[in-house]
């Protein structure tokens, strides 16, 4: 097959175009910049890159990035910002997640080849609170806007906008979508991604005390193959949660220094109780925005959620958290990222 993949330098896309070029087939992958070595050398050195694998100039917020590149059987649309703070929500997270959803689809659209989309959407669409309920495939992330976990608002609107369009246009493609939780594991570039900095940013003391917060994580490579198998025509379109299971941060400190990253700067101090939540909360409104809603929708919760059509659809045996953690760790180390 030929598979159009957008942002196909970022983290999780590097994993899938990899497997796409082991499989055999070709790529055409966009960045914003084909010029630019230090995001594009590591695709160019992958097997059957130099065969396979063409990489074009493709901005979100271009009027009409895609449609010289639809000559494709599959499109996977990849690319969003992703960040917690952002100077303008509306204009650096919502617009290029929404304008580049709403282009990827309308130029597949126009390709008469292109039977399949698979978008990178998030569980951020799915909830931006964890209430104690196991989240599923039919939950909606309602509650996110320009001021509450903005980039939560952003990929819930992208995918709305996404089905809506499937709606309204009744297209020649089906659309799966792939709804992942925290991805980490083992990185093709030296660049950290939002997730992953979470990792690094415990190791460096950015984080003031163990806090009350607990993560539903997934391995970047299960989340690759998942975007793989859910290319296939036979695969029923359809949402699909990629998340294995969750590691609280007590846990994860726990494990940094087992896995001997035993530094000063790992936090010791223990707020991961109701009256630590209770201060944390208070001691969110001095952060800047962003984090401040995170943690205010995030302390003392525990995301539930149910990953058997990812499991039994897509056949993704998720790798337990633990061992996602150890190896970005790691691979962390192998980047130079921790002291
Ligand atoms: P990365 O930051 O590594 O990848 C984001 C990609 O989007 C990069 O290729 C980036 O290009 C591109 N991009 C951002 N803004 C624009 C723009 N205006 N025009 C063109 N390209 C743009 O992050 P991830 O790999 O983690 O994220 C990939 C996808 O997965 C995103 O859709 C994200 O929302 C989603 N996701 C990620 C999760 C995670 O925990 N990591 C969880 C759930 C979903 P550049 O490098 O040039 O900035």
């Amino acid at each position: 097959l030929t598979v159009l993949v957008t942002g196909a330098n970022g983290f999780i896309a590097s994993h899938v175009v990899e497997r796409l070029l082991r499989a055999g087939h070709s790529v055409t992958g966009t960045v914003r910049d084909p010029a630019d070595k230090s995001k594009t050398a590591h695709l160019r050195a992958m097997e059957g890159a130099g065969e396979r694998l063409t990489l074009v100039a493709a901005d979100l917020t271009d009027p009409d990035p895609f449609s010289a590149h639809m000559d494709v059987n599959v499109v996977m649309h990849m690319a969003s910002p992703y960040a917690v703070d952002v100077d303008d929500p509306q204009r650096d997270l919502v617009d290029p997640a929404v304008k580049g959803t709403r282009s990827a689809l309308e130029a597949a659209a126009k390709s008469p080849r292109v039977r399949r989309v698979v978008l990178t959407s998030s569980m951020a669409a799915i909830s931006d609170e964890p209430d104690g309920r196991v989240l599923t495939e039919g939950d909606w992330n309602g509650a996110s806007s320009l001021t509450r976990n903005p980039y939560y608002y952003s990929k819930t609107l992208a995918e709305r906008a996404a089905w809506a369009f499937l709606e309204q246009k009744t297209p020649g493609f089906d659309l799966s979508v792939i709804n992942p939780f925290l991805v980490v594991g083992p990185s093709h570039t030296k660049a950290i991604n939002a997730s992953n900095q979470i990792l690094v940013d415990i190791l460096n003391g950015v984080y003031p005390a163990v806090m009350d917060l607990d993560w539903g994580f997934v391995d970047v490579r299960d989340v690759a193959d998942a975007h793989v198998a859910a290319m296939d025509p036979a695969v029923p379109q359809g949402r699909y949660i990629a998340a294995s299971g969750n590691m609280t941060m007590a846990e994860v400190v726990a494990l940094m220094r087992a896995e001997g990253y035993s530094h000063a700067k790992l936090p010791r101090l223990s707020l991961a109780n109701s009256i630590g939540s209770a201060v944390m909360k208070l001691a969110s409104y001095t952060q800047p925005k962003g984090v401040g809603s995170y943690l205010r929708t995030h302390l003392g919760r525990h995301p539930r959620f149910d990953n058997t059509r990812a499991r039994d659809v897509l056949g993704i045996d998720f790798r337990p958290p633990t061992e996602s953690v150890r190896d970005t760790l790691a691979d962390l180390t192998r980047w130079g990222h921790v002291p």
